[in-house]
């Protein structure tokens, strides 16, 4: 017989979409973050807008504001917001994350994340706007 492998989770963080039945979703795995009294770090919004590549136009197809919406609700923390944006996924598929690679890059990352890395180790990604 094979030994248990037991590990702690010292933190999750809720990535959801924008819209409705995403965000039911969302609040149900954070609220069984809690229930399992495991801090919930905040929330990430993904899809949250596209930028047209032509035109620069925004447009929010997964609908805007849920997971603020959500965060508010649940008293959590919006750490962020992941755009439709080609270079997020050609980054994913190789394994480098965007904001690793291009930090430059304007629709990246729309809210600055507030979290601690480690015990006094603060992340300072870089702010940018749309
Ligand atoms: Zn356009």
């Amino acid at each position: 017989m094979k030994g248990v492998c037991v590990f702690t989770c010292p933190g999750a963080v809720i990535v959801t979409t924008p819209q409705d039945v995403a965000l039911a979703d969302a609040r149900r795995g954070a609220q069984m973050f809690r229930d399992l009294h495991t801090p919930v770090l905040g929330v990430v919004q993904n899809m949250s807008h596209h930028v047209c590549s032509q035109c620069g136009h925004t447009s929010h197809p997964f609908g805007r504001d849920g997971a603020a919406r959500l965060a508010s609700e649940m008293n959590l923390e919006l750490l962020g917001d992941v755009p439709l944006h080609l270079d997020v996924r050609e980054g994913a598929d190789r394994g480098s994350p965007v904001l690793a690679t291009q930090p430059h890059l304007p629709p990246l990352l729309c809210l600055p994340l507030h979290s601690q890395q480690g015990p006094g180790e603060t992340v300072t990604p870089p702010v940018t706007s749309q």
